[in-house]
């Protein structure tokens, strides 16, 4: 594939690219104090998820497009980066109106090749140059995140990451989503040019291993982090822990 670099003017080629912010955006308030600590604390670059897929209805499934202003104030005021997550057509239009600079495609998503080919259609239909981020499909499929790589980049995209998340299993655990390391490794085998992210917090899903997956990630020689991060965990609306 012949892919560009997804960092963006202002982030440092010399170091891991770092995404923080929280899971979901949940007020204002909640967002513009998160994004302050984490500008201060040299972060560039923002996520928060807008749209949120819940397994079980009834969970919080995000403030929706109130909250893109929210992010619109974020990159205002702390001159970030943002990103959050799509999943549909409309999400992608949402996202594109209010200049969401970076997407990503949720692990739940990738499994889908009708919605990553509606996402990959309408990101080339409104020109967007991404970067898009993909994360691996929630089961261990090599050639299914692969596929849908391939459907953005068919798309025309050409500033496109992957993130690793680890994969769903069944029972207690002592990951919430266990990493398969072969499966990523194995990604950037067949693909050496393509930018590969960790995901500590929803492969570990509690704080206590955000350090080591980490650390095995540089180990790897990964190019970046996306973790969640909360001004006040305790009281996240989602993966507080
Ligand atoms: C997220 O990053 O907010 C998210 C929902 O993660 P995943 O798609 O990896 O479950
Ligand atoms: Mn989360």
């Amino acid at each position: 594939m012949n892919l560009d670099s997804i960092l963006l003017p202002g982030i440092a080629h010399n170091e891991p690219l770092v995404i923080a912010g929280p899971c979901s955006a949940e007020t204002e308030e909640q967002l513009m104090l998160t994004a302050h600590q984490l500008s201060h604390k040299g972060m560039k670059l923002f996520r928060a998820g807008i749209w949120k897929p819940r397994t079980k209805p009834g969970g919080f499934e995000g403030v929706g497009e109130e909250g893109l202003f929210w992010l619109e104030k974020v990159k205002k005021e702390t001159g970030m980066y943002v990103a959050t997550e799509v999943a549909t057509q409309n999400h992608v239009i949402e996202a594109i109106k209010h200049k969401i600079d970076v997407l990503w495609i949720g692990a739940r998503t990738t499994t889908n090749p009708f919605a990553v080919q509606e996402i990959a259609d309408t990101l080339s239909q409104l020109k967007f140059s991404g970067p898009v981020l993909i994360k691996n499909p929630v089961n261990p499929d090599l050639e299914l995140w692969i596929g849908a790589i391939e459907r953005i980049y068919n798309s025309g995209m050409r500033k496109i990451g992957a993130i690793h998340r680890g994969f769903s299993i069944y029972g207690r655990k002592e990951y919430r989503n266990i990493p398969q390391w072969n499966i990523p490794i194995e990604l950037k085998r067949q693909i050496p040019n393509l930018p590969l992210i960790l995901d500590p917090s929803h492969i570990g899903g509690k704080k206590e291993l955000i350090y080591s997956l980490s650390q095995q990630a540089f180990d790897l020689n990964y190019d970046g982090l996306i973790i969640e991060s909360h001004y006040d965990p305790d009281s996240a609306w989602s993966d507080k822990e």
